[in-house]
């Protein structure tokens, strides 16, 4: 990603970080990112012009929702990369690059919670993650790894707690905080890597998290409700504004040299009880008290020396009164999200439509050429509408992109088995995974589309949509959600078990607004088939096939060669994208010399762009021999389908729905594993009369014969063709042109 050059303005919501011009740039790490401190942290750096990749896993202490709103005003700016994961399932060293700043914030915070069974969860996050992250940083590399530790490593130290004081932690939290300084000093020490320990007090302003006491009492005193005060109310905290701890952050990334603990403290050392009165004259309400023990774990007073950290030129700035009176009017109007200026989301008002199209493309090419042909109906019936098609083919350019549509690249990934995927360049998949699921969810949320189509896979990859589907669920509330699915899915006793299994029938009700169903209900009605829910029917539409639209195709004739010339019956041989069409091909070649035996006929194979190299070496030789063309892949593939005598090809979407578009003569080889979609194609279109099946995983398979027939004999009559809609891309169209509320009117 581009390291921004742009003026640095930034409106952060309530903090005091000036923008200023920065004489270097670095690429900054913020685990933590989607957090109370962390997704300020983020804003400051790109403000700052610098690059930053922000890794959260979105842990459940509290509602992930905040979290994901959290990151609204970063989430779509360019220098700004999510990886929605937890530190302990990413590859931290893919992550990492030499000359990284990581502000290491993740972690599991909070005193109370921390006693009992809680506990496993805060060595796991705050210990585990943080040992990972520190072998990573070694690895890697990286400039400097700044931690965020807290004031409660301290426990009941005397006033004002000095960095060299005693260290005797009160709670099992604080255990964990500095266990984790101790495990950074063990890295500094063994292995020079440079990091810092960060000993935050008592943080709040805007987005303070909710178990927090002042988000407690001004929630109470808002809504007349009692607070709980512990003890007498006296004891005291140094509170610190989020703006300053932001500020002190960054002052220690910039830092040539630095001591390894510093503390950040607010200055602003108040009881309980005056903190209680000034969240009151905030409010503009009393507030009703209600006194309680105090719990084990809480530190009697804390206050921070500041020495330290003042001598690197950082002085809090934002006194407990004002800070307050920002997370107040925060905290009353919440999650009100500021776009930063340089990306800001459209607003509802644009004359512009905009829709996002998503397909995981892990095997093939069927879903985004699918995508990318309704794209092109889209822009060309609407000259208003916008398209952002998300895929993870890296093939996506191998078609011209139609007008007003932009691609999105997922990292790539490949289907090894059912349900099982592996990256498709070395790495690691939670990496991948993490990538993916962050990348589509800043696409919707810097589109804010009208309508978001998914392709095929409700979930995504791997259950790789979820988060994407809850931000348009709680920050897009005008986003149609659509799920286009292919004419046939599978074997309906898979897809029903695979469906329960995975709560999809849950997820179409909650998540979607609409089913389209790219096929036709006479021919296999995947309503009935995979046992759609009713109310998740009446929401659903079948559309007819999507057949591409063949104007702007080069010309293919010359790719025949002398077969024109001979008068010779001319055989496509088909494969889609390639991935696993080399044993059809050898078929189709081995029979090859007995079908010109019987016709004069000339073939022309196209064996896609995904074969392996190997197999197309060995494919290539072997058409050699049997006199047979071969082209890795033409763009003007519907000018050949429809100069052919016949087709051979297997049974995937796209080319059945090409070569019905163009009522050639077809014989269908199915894919029969690890899916049995094409097979039941190809028997369908075997019934309907429009194609002949064979099957090469049964003896004695009659290729040869079924060329010959086809070849031979008078196509079906325009009634049998005039049976198969193939109207689809239009209906899509208007689905995706269909205002909300208007849906009910066209379901089935
Ligand atoms: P927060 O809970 O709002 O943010 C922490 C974020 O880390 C969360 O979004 C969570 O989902 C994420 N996270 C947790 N474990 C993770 C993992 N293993 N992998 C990836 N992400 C993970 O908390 P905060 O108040 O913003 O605190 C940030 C840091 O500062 C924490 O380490 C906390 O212990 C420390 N701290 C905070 C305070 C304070 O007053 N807020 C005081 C002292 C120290």
């Amino acid at each position: 990603m581009p390291i921004s050059s742009r003026p640095h303005t930034v409106s952060l919501v309530g903090s005091t970080v000036e923008p200023r011009e920065r004489i270097e740039r670095y690429r900054a790490v913020v685990t933590g990112a989607a957090g109370f401190i962390g997704s300020h942290l983020c804003e400051a750096l790109l403000a700052a012009g610098h690059e930053v990749t922000g890794i959260d896993a979105f842990t459940p202490y509290y509602d992930p929702a905040r979290k994901r709103r959290n990151l609204g005003a970063v989430a779509s700016h360019a220098s700004f990369r999510l990886l929605a994961g937890d530190l302990a399932d990413l590859d931290l060293t893919e992550v990492f690059q030499p000359e990284d700043v990581v502000f290491h914030l993740a972690g599991q915070p909070g005193v109370r919670a921390s006693w009992g069974s809680g506990f496993d969860e805060y060595v796991a996050h705050n210990i585990g993650a943080t040992q990972k992250l520190l072998e990573a940083a070694c690895a890697r590399g990286v400039r400097r790894v700044v931690f965020a530790s807290s004031s409660s490593v301290y426990g009941d130290a005397p006033l004002p707690m000095d960095e060299a004081g005693p260290l005797l932690p009160l709670s099992p939290y604080g255990v964990t905080k500095l266990t984790a300084e101790r495990l950074v000093d063990v890295y500094r020490r063994s292995f020079g890597l440079d990091v810092v320990s960060l000993r935050f007090f008592t943080v709040y302003g805007p987005r303070q998290r909710p178990d927090m006491a002042f988000h407690g009492f001004i929630d109470a005193v808002a809504a007349g409700r009692s607070i709980t005060v512990y003890g007498d109310g006296s004891q005291r905290r140094d509170f610190t504004y989020v703006g300053d701890v932001v500020t002190a952050l960054r002052a220690v990334a910039d830092q040539e040299r630095c001591e390894p603990a510093l503390n950040v403290g607010g200055g602003s050392c108040v009881s309980i009880v005056e903190a209680v009165r000034i969240v009151e004259r905030a409010v503009g309400r009393r507030a009703v008290l209600e006194y309680a023990p105090v719990p084990p774990g809480d530190a009697r007073d804390t206050q921070a020396s500041t020495e330290r950290i003042a001598r690197l030129g950082v002085i809090p700035r934002v006194g407990v009164e004002e800070g307050l009176v920002r997370q107040v009017e925060w905290q009353l109007t919440e999650a009100q999200v500021t776009p930063l200026p340089a990306r800001r989301a459209g607003h509802r008002g644009d004359a512009e439509r905009r829709v996002v199209m998503y397909s995981h493309d892990t095997f093939g090419l069927g879903h985004v050429r699918r995508n990318l042909a309704l794209a092109r109906a889209l822009v060309q019936r609407d000259a208003s509408c916008r398209v952002t098609v998300v895929t993870g083919s890296r093939h996506a350019t191998s078609w011209p992109l139609p007008p007003r549509t932009e691609l999105v690249t997922l990292t790539p990934a490949i289907k090894v088995g059912a349900e099982r995927y592996r990256p498709a360049a070395s790495g690691d998949m939670g990496r991948v995974m993490a990538e993916r699921s962050g990348l589509i969810a800043a696409t919707l949320t810097r589109v804010r589309p009208e309508v978001f189509l998914v392709d095929h896979a409700p979930l995504g990859m791997n259950g790789e949509l979820a988060l994407a589907l809850e931000a348009v669920h709680e920050a897009l509330p005008h986003t149609q959600v659509l799920l286009g699915l292919r004419d046939i899915l599978d074997d309906p006793a898979v897809v029903r078990e695979r469906w329960n299994e995975q709560g999809i029938y849950q997820v179409l009700r909650d998540s979607y607004d609409r089913v389209l169903v790219y096929g036709c209900r006479e021919l296999f009605d995947v309503v009935t088939e995979y046992g759609l829910p009713g109310d998740v029917a009446r929401h659903t539409t079948f559309t007819g096939y999507i057949r591409k639209d063949r104007r702007g195709e080069p010309a293919a004739a010359h790719l025949w060669g002398a077969a024109g010339r001979t008068g010779a019956r001319r055989v496509l041989i088909l494969g889609g994208g390639g991935g696993d069409a080399a044993p059809v091909f050898d078929a189709v070649l081995d029979a090859w010399p007995a079908i010109v035996r019987s016709v004069p006929a000339q073939a022309l194979l196209v064996t896609g762009p995904l074969m392996p190299d190997a197999e197309r070496r060995a494919i290539e030789l072997h058409a050699a021999t049997a006199g047979v063309r071969v082209v890795t892949f033409s763009s003007a593939l519907l000018s050949l389908i429809g100069s052919a005598d016949a087709v051979v090809a297997m049974a995937g979407y796209n080319t059945v729905t090409e070569v019905l578009a163009a009522r050639r003569p077809l014989i269908l080889c199915p894919r029969t594993a690890p899916r049995r979609e094409q097979l039941i194609r190809a028997d369908v279109m075997e019934r309907l009369g429009v194609a002949r099946t064979v099957r090469l995983d049964r003896p004695d398979v009659g290729l040869a014969e079924a060329i010959i027939t086809s070849l031979s004999v008078e196509p079906p009559p325009a009634s049998v063709w005039d049976r198969i809609d193939l109207g689809g891309a239009e209906r899509v169209v208007d689905a995706l042109l269909e205002r909300r509320g208007a849906a009910a009117a066209v379901a089935v």
